[in-house]
């Protein structure tokens, strides 16, 4: 799958005046809420620490530490299966639902499950999956799609959601209000949780040496949909593995403060397989990759798999703040999506991610988990051009390299550009290059390589 190129998403995003006074309004307070509650805490640097240094182990010890998860998770009376790719995992999701005969599964809010687009293969089993998160409700009815990891929602305002309810599920409501509008979405979806048979969800967290699934929420409808129902599927990427349960207390501090800017999130829930008589009785974790291995084979670009979703990113970058999410093209928005998705489905295919970044480093100073997000980014725009740049391009820069890897051809290569330059330089400046060359200086000037190297002088004195 190739997504469209960032530039042109983003000036198709960049017209909607709506989308931005409802980022800023959205990610000024969230930065705020963050700030302060990220303040109180004399540690925080440490904890940063803390969840990188537990992230780092878990991707070198990645094969040990999901053996040892699935061990825990099948003891617990959980059935665990391996999914290579978005469609192994779709398919256990639509065999475990027709094995009970439903024709709708409740879900809870999921990125991973949106990543391998579950809802449109479900919905092609003649299976509907409802979406049971205010926020992912309100784009199911409207059939849009998430432009903010914590807030998917967050190019729409109420008023627009008030008439969308008015058309599908709350007919003749008038209020706009937040709470009334709640209120209707509550009502719509209380009987169809109690109805529900198979829920869905994704994992914040799972731990290896449990088996415990963790995940967090503000709404409450998540802890429905993984206690209501009779069966339960938990679709978690083979990264969210923690080593040991105390793990959790870091994250448990990192995620909430830097994703709503709460001490944490209203609803925390875990479970460890099975219990007689209490919540699903048959419980599903799908172990899911899609790509995620071969971002682990290479060393820079493997921290983006420390990632935990916080999407603190988001809010402070300046891209992201002026095209919103849909200009990114996958369900992973801003700075993480620029890092992430070339890597998840190959840098030919999201060449221009990359690019989609001032590098002013904030995304950095944010990231709870110390992601060197600018880094990695560099790192990807080098892959970009080794596999996207035009042949002569590519051979120039090879050229360059190698005169640059030798003194004496380094030194060769001076005295030649101080000869060539000469019917360029105009004013003390190369104002346009000739031929191909002359994209350089279309929008900048070059200064001319020095009459005299400081070699030269030192030697002349
Ligand atoms: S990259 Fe860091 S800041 Fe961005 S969403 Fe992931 S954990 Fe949060």
């Amino acid at each position: 799958m190739t997504i469209e190129s960032f530039p042109k998403a983003a000036k198709r995003e960049l017209v909607d005046v709506q989308l931005r006074t409802n980022l800023r309004a959205a990610t000024d307070t969230i930065q705020a809420k963050r700030a302060r509650v990220v303040g109180e805490l004399p540690d925080w640097e440490a904890l940063r620490d803390a969840g990188s240094a537990i992230k780092a182990d878990v991707l070198a010890h990645l094969d040990d530490y999901l053996v040892q998860f699935e061990s825990a998770v099948t003891a617990a009376g959980g059935h665990v299966h391996w999914a290579a790719d978005a469609a192994e995992a779709n398919a256990v999701v639509v065999e475990v639902a027709r094995a009970h005969g439903v024709s709708e599964v409740v879900k809870m809010k999921s990125l991973t499950t949106d990543e391998i687009h579950l809802n449109a293969a479900l919905e092609e089993a003649g299976i509907h999956a409802l979406e049971t998160d205010f926020a992912e409700l309100i784009l199911q009815l409207d059939g849009d799609w998430s432009s903010h990891i914590l807030v998917p929602a967050i190019h729409r305002n109420r008023r627009e959601i008030r008439d969308l309810f008015a058309r599908t599920i709350a007919r003749g409501i008038t209020s706009d209000e937040p709470r009334d509008l709640a209120e209707a979405s509550r009502i719509y979806l209380r009987e169809r949780f109690l109805n529900a048979k198979v829920g869905v969800s994704g994992a914040n967290f799972g731990v290896a040496e449990t088996g415990t699934i963790c995940i967090v929420e503000s709404e409450g409808n998540g802890r429905m949909c993984t206690t209501l129902p009779e069966v339960l599927v938990t679709v978690i990427g083979i990264e969210k593995l923690v080593p040991r349960f105390a793990d959790l207390e870091v994250f448990l501090q990192l995620l909430p403060r830097s994703s709503t800017g709460e001490r944490m999130n209203p609803y925390t829930s875990l479970w460890t397989g099975v219990t007689p008589g209490d919540g699903p009785q048959e419980l599903h974790v799908v172990l899911l990759d899609n790509g995620r291995t071969r971002v682990l084979r290479d060393d820079v670009g493997r921290q983006a798999l420390h990632c935990i979703r916080c999407s603190a990113c988001l809010n402070v970058c300046p891209v992201y703040s002026r095209t919103g999410g849909h200009a990114y093209g996958s369900v992973y928005p801003g700075p993480i999506g620029a890092i992430l998705t070339p890597q998840l489905i190959g840098i030919e295919n999201a060449a221009s991610l990359p690019f989609a970044s001032s590098l002013c480093g904030a995304c950095y100073e944010v990231c709870p988990v110390k992601i060197d997000i600018p880094t990695v980014l560099l790192h990807l725009r080098g892959q970009a051009v080794a596999v996207k740049a035009p042949a002569p391009e590519r051979l120039v820069m090879r050229t360059v390299a190698w005169v640059f890897g030798g003194r004496r051809r380094f030194m060769l290569g001076q005295r030649l550009a101080r000869l060539t330059q000469r019917p360029f330089v105009r004013g003390g400046r190369i104002r346009r290059l000739p031929g191909p060359l002359h994209a350089w200086t279309s929008s900048r000037d070059l200064k001319p390589v020095a009459p005299q190297t400081f070699r030269d002088w030192w030697r002349s004195r």
